[in-house]
């Protein structure tokens, strides 16, 4: 079945409604909230994920995944991801890792 990342668009949606905010990207057509990157895209939110409100937007497939401990959900189909500040501070300054 053709899979797109229009899912995670629905979630990005989802969670600026509840009140987050995410970090534009500066794309040829406008903004867009998901930044190009070396393995995936990624939306960068302000503040922490809802995981109640991500996990309440239909249509999403199995390969999501919502990953509460690091403030992070990612889609193993179209290599989207969208992070937190927990997650990026753990990615940028946790070298021991
Ligand atoms: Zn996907």
């Amino acid at each position: 079945m053709e899979h797109s990342e229009q899912h995670m668009y629905d979630v990005v949606d989802a969670l600026v409604r509840a009140g987050n905010r995410f970090r534009p990207a500066q794309r040829r057509w406008g903004t867009d909230p998901f930044w190009p990157t070396k393995s995936a895209q990624e939306c960068y939110l302000e503040a922490s994920i809802d995981f109640a409100v991500a996990k309440a937007v239909p249509g999403q497939p199995s390969e999501l995944v919502l990953d509460e401990g690091n403030d992070l959900i990612f889609c193993a189909l179209c290599f989207t991801a969208i992070t937190g500040p927990a997650y990026r501070a753990e990615t940028v300054w946790d070298h021991t890792r």
